[in-house]
């Protein structure tokens, strides 16, 4: 049985009861939500493993609740919609969902994207903390995390790209190590300080770009087209590999 739990926020009372009680059935614990700032209360405290958040609620709309859970916290989002024009919405405001359904939906394929979704989640996670993926050992015997030519060494603290050593300032051997960690999910801005510099930092969200731009001129083949840290616009960045 997965246990994770699953936040739905609908605001349609009987929408609501169906996914919880098919959520329930396949073992997720589901907490609930009917409208958009009741949505970021129950984010916070429950700290979800995936939302399914209704595009149109009362209050805050689906689509703002999506940029301030991208702002503060990675997990999958899947938007349900009623029409295919608020689809072209999301994917042209790009607001940072991992996926999206058009109402009416069957079951079965929210069940099937649901699973999709945390199983892409888990694998990204097992393969950077299990030793399957990170599979160059640095000298002391630990594990290093390698994406091509790049090789990530934790415990040098130090990245090699084709075996040289690369300069780097401490931050940005940080937020490379954040970022790789949650490789394929889009991470704010608001997060990645958060995580990388702390609560207490008092610098702003600009601090991040200019690391990333620092990154990107060690890391990129083509700083100016970078392929392995992109620009998601609106949230934040994402690392490719
Ligand atoms: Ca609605």
């Amino acid at each position: 049985m997965d246990k994770t739990k699953i936040l739905i926020v609908e605001d349609e009372p009987t929408l609501l009861d169906t996914l919880k009680y098919s959520l329930e059935q396949q073992g997720y614990e589901v907490v609930t939500a009917s409208d958009g700032v009741q949505a970021l209360a129950k984010a916070r405290t429950e700290k979800p493993g995936l939302v399914i958040l209704d595009l149109m609620l009362p209050g805050l709309d689906g689509i703002e609740v999506c940029r301030i859970l991208r702002q503060e916290m990675s997990l999958p989002i899947l938007m349900l919609t009623a029409k295919d024009e608020e689809v072209d919405k999301i994917v042209g405001l790009e607001v940072g969902a991992d996926d999206y359904l058009t109402k009416p939906f069957s079951m079965r394929e929210l069940l099937a994207r649901v699973r999709a979704h945390l199983r892409r989640v888990r694998l990204l996670r097992e393969e950077l903390e299990s030793s399957g993926q990170a599979d160059q050992k640095s000298p002391n015997g630990d594990v290093a995390i390698s994406f091509g030519d790049l090789v990530i060494d934790e415990s040098r603290r130090e990245i090699r790209r084709n075996d040289d050593v690369l300069a780097l300032r401490p931050k940005e051997f940080e937020l490379l190590l954040f970022l790789a960690r949650n490789r394929g999910i889009a991470l704010g801005r608001s997060l990645i300080l958060e995580r990388v510099w702390g609560w207490d930092f008092d610098g702003g969200s600009r601090t991040v770009d200019v690391h990333i731009r620092w990154l990107r001129e060690k890391i990129e083949v083509d700083p100016a087209h970078p392929s392995r840290i992109l620009t998601i616009r609106g949230i934040g960045y994402r690392f490719d590999g």
